[in-house]
């Protein structure tokens, strides 16, 4: 049931009084609050419980509204924004002052992306002002990819809940710092290292060491790349095909591209093609999750050095399958 214009106004008005609203995106559902308010990006760290470390992205209505949000817009995002935006592309820039320094974590920059969904656009349009969004879930556990996810987190009064239908690419947004000397990836997504350097007319880098876990009060250059990450409550592990059979437990749960199901074991059937995959990934795992299983295991997606969309699935499920 797809949010109404109604919803959205009513919606816009809770940001104005300073409140906290959960928003449809093509990645996951936000958190969306007043990005310009200190006030009601604590009540989102609050609800969220989400180490005061960890910096928020910036949901903008266009390039032009993600120009106030930093010290200086480039011609190098412009190019990204004209390619990518609406998008699941999140650009890091040094912040303008106008920026509260809790949405940065303390940190000298921000984080900024225009959403390509309608709810999302009619909701940044309808409140005319950056939002914070991060995704619509507690800290540490996997983000919502549909309005059900995020039913019975909160209460209505905490958080009003906009209904978009199930999120077109499931995983989180690609992050690029234009920040440094050159391009570099903070987190993979869907748009690739390959698609942004095609736009750039130059390398980018992609440093795909995860954070040290645990070092939770370091500033964090990019927190999506702390080690666990997107965790299912049951244990989870990463198995190749070849080797499924070997790691089944009493009681597991298998999440599986092509290897047949064995009998007895509760399957969930995954897709071949990763824009397909990435969009069912974390409804997946929560099917999982939900049966209490004694362990979560996951078939390897494949080896595809050509296609850098599984390298940011296997991102997703390294950080899910992380000792905690
Ligand atoms: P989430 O809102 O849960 O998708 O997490 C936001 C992610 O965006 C973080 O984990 C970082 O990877 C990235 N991010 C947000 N703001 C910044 C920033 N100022 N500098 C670097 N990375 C950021
Ligand atoms: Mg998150």
């Amino acid at each position: 049931m797809t949010s109404t214009p109604a919803d959205i106004a009513l919606a816009a008005e809770r940001l104005r009084q300073g409140r906290v609203v959960a928003f449809p995106t093509e990645t996951v559902y936000g958190l969306g609050a007043d990005a310009l308010s200190q006030a009601a990006v604590r009540r989102v760290f609050a609800l969220k419980d989400r180490p005061a470390n960890n910096p928020l992205i910036v949901h903008v209505a266009d390039a032009a509204m993600a120009a106030r949000c930093v010290h200086a817009w480039p011609t190098s995002a412009q190019a990204l924004a004209d390619a990518f935006w609406p998008g699941p592309l999140s650009i890091v820039l040094p912040k303008a002052s106008s920026i509260p320094s809790i949405v940065t974590a303390s940190g000298p920059n921000v984080a900024v992306r225009c959403p390509d969904h309608p709810v999302a656009l009619a909701l940044l349009a309808a409140f005319g002002s950056p939002l914070v969004g991060p995704s619509a879930n507690r800290s540490g556990s996997i983000s919502p990819t549909c309005a059900a996810h995020v039913r019975g987190v909160w209460t209505e009064d905490d958080v009003f809940i906009l209904d978009g239908g199930p999120c077109r690419i499931g995983i989180e947004s690609t992050v690029i710092s234009l920040a440094g000397a050159t391009p570099r990836v903070l987190r993979p997504g869907m748009i690739t290292p390959h698609d942004l350097a095609r736009v750039l007319g130059q390398g980018v880098t992609f440093d795909d060491a995860p954070a040290a876990p645990n070092a939770a009060n370091a500033p964090l250059d990019s927190p999506g790349r702390l080690l666990s990450h997107y965790a299912p409550a049951a244990d989870a592990i990463l198995v190749a095909r070849e080797s499924l059979e070997a790691s089944l437990t009493h009681g597991c749960a298998c999440l599986l591209i092509d290897a047949d199901p064995p009998p007895g074991v509760l399957c969930l059937r995954m897709p071949s093609d990763p824009q397909a995959y990435a969009a069912a990934l974390y409804d997946a795992l929560r099917r999982a999750d939900a049966e209490r299983p004694t362990r979560i295991i996951i078939e390897r997606p494949p080896a595809a050095p050509d296609d850098q969309r599984w390298a940011a699935i296997l991102d997703r499920l390294t950080r899910a399958c992380a000792p905690r």
